[in-house]
This record gives C-alpha cells, structure tokens and sequence, in this order.
C-alpha cells in the first residue's frame, strides 16, 4: 500500500518524518514546495497526481475550506478502493461532505482529528480520535500507528472531529486556568520555575503547563499550535453547542481573547501567547 502525504506544515512533518523513517512514505505534496526538499520520496506538484499514485492519502492542512478543496482536487483522480485519512481539525459537517464527495468513487473517508501538539507529531504519540468505516480503519492501521501511540474509533464519519471539539473545548479552559494562575504567579513576583516545577507534580499539573509553562512567562510564543487555528477550532466548537444548546462561557471568553490578539498581530503566534492578556 503506497502512502501520500498531503500537507508539511507544524503537525504534518513531523508526522511525514516518522512514516518516512518507518519506510512507509511513498510520496509527498505541500502547497509551498519548499518544505518537501527534505524528503527522498516522490514528490508531487498537485494533489490531483498524487492521487492517483498512492492509495492510502492522509491529509493535514489548516481549515474546513482547505479539506474541501484538496478533497475536490483529488476526487478527479483519486483510484477506487484508495482510502483518504483526514488528520487535520475541521467541523464534522466538512468530514461529512468530504465522505460524500468521495462515496461514488468507492473510496473511503476517515476523519482522524489529533491531539498531542507539535511534540506529539514529532515524537509518533499523538492520539488520534477517528470517525468513518471501521473496516477502513483497520486496513490503515499499520500506517497510523506510526504517527499516534493512541487510536480510538469513535463511530460513524464526523464522530472524530465531533471528539477533537470536545478536546479544543477542553483545551480553551486549561489555556484560561494556566495562564491566568502563571501570571499571578509572576506577579506575585515568586521564582516561576520552582512553581511550575511543583505545580506539575501535583494535582493542577497538565500537558499545557508542562509544554508551555516556561516558555511563556519567558515571554516566548512561538508555535506550537496557531493561536488563529484554536480559534477557528472555537467558532466551530460555538456553532455545534448552539445547536446542542450547550452553554462554552470559557469557549466564547477565549475567542474574545483570541480576536483581540489576532487584532494586536499575535495570530501566528503558540495559544499561550493568551498570557500577553494575562500579565501586568
Ligand atoms: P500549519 O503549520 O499552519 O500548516 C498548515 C499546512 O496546511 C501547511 O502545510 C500548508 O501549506 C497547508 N495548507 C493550508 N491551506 C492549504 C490549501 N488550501 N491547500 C493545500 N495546502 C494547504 O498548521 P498545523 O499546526 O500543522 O495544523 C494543521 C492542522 O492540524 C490544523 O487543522 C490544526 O488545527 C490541526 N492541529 C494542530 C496542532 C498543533 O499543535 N499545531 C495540534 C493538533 C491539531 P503551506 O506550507 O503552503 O502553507
């Protein structure tokens, strides 16, 4: 089974570098093709010929818009049988329609959202949350487990970008609670290493604090995660909970936040860059 990767950018070299050294690369595209110099590996000027050469294609690109586009280009070309994996995170209607688009040209969708940031796709210890045809899912197992140490089917197409909204809910609240207490910890003017080297090992410690706690009252953002993409995962997330009729305040709070950012010019910055709004 030939593999193609589509996208190169933070989450997806990292993923590329793996499958790369497990041999199981066959190909790879990127918008920009500067960033596939690194590989020894067919490199494709389109999707449309990638498409036709593999027949197992994963994706990771930023947006709902950008799926559909790449997802239309390769259904002209794309061999029946092939099997697209989706690992970038989009709304669960695009997981949908992207299924739909490809259902007459007998290839199957997973929609197969991550979580584990940039450390995750460079170390292979993703874990991944992953909708559409178990029978689907099995065939691209061997592919996957290289890049996720944690696989679950969560069930039909859309139920794994469904769990990925859930994860970028969960995600808002941790940035909010993390940085709002690291920066009264800084202005409390105490040594912050000791308290972030305490607070890790007890209750309060979490993957957020451990991965981003230094770097920020460093006044370091780099990403990581996009602070504009969390955002895009946000106003996905407030579309699904008005129609559950859920109430998100810290969702909603964080992409009040997140706007004032991207207004300031801090939207390529990591999500941690939330601390600028935090600190005196
Ligand atoms: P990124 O660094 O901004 O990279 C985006 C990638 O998508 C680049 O390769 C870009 O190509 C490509 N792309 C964007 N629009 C495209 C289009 N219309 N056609 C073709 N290629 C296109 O983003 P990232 O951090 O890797 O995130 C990718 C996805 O994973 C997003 O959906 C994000 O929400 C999700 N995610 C990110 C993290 C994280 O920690 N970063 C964690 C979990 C999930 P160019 O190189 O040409 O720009």
């Amino acid at each position: 089974m030939k593999v193609g990767m589509v996208g190169l950018g933070a989450m997806g070299l990292g993923m590329a570098r793996n499958l790369a050294k497990a041999g199981l690369l066959a190909g790879v595209y990127n918008r920009t093709n500067a960033k596939t110099t690194e590989f020894n590996v067919a490199v494709y000027d389109s999707p449309e010929a990638m498409a036709v050469a593999v027949d197992i294609l994963l994706i990771c690109v930023s947006a709902d818009q950008d799926v559909i586009g790449l997802v239309e280009a390769i259904a002209k070309t794309i061999k029946p049988g092939s099997i697209v994996v989706d690992l970038s995170t989009v709304s669960s209607e695009t997981a949908k329609n992207a299924a739909a688009m490809l259902l007459n040209k007998e290839v199957d969708f997973l929609d197969a959202p991550v979580s584990g940031g940039v450390e995750g796709a460079k170390n292979g210890t993703l874990a991944m949350m992953v909708g559409g045809s178990t029978k689907a899912l099995e065939k691209v197992r061997p592919v996957i487990e290289v890049i996720a140490k944690r696989i679950i089917h969560m069930g039909e197409t859309g139920s794994g970008q469904a769990t990925k909204a859930v994860n970028q809910i969960m995600c808002a609240g941790i940035n909010q609670a993390v940085t709002e207490a690291l920066a009264f910890g800084q202005a409390l003017g105490l040594e912050m290493e000791k308290v972030i080297d305490v607070i890790s090992g007890g209750a309060a410690g979490n993957w957020f604090l451990d991965h981003r706690g230094s770097t920020m009252t460093h006044s370091t953002f780099a990403p990581g995660f996009k602070l504009a993409l969390h955002h895009k995962d946000l106003k996905i997330c407030q579309t699904m909970a008005s129609k559950a009729n859920v109430a998100i305040p810290l969702s909603d709070m964080t992409v009040i936040d997140y706007e004032e950012l991207m207004r300031d010019g801090y939207g390529d910055e990591d999500i941690s860059a939330l601390y600028r709004l935090k600190r005196s």
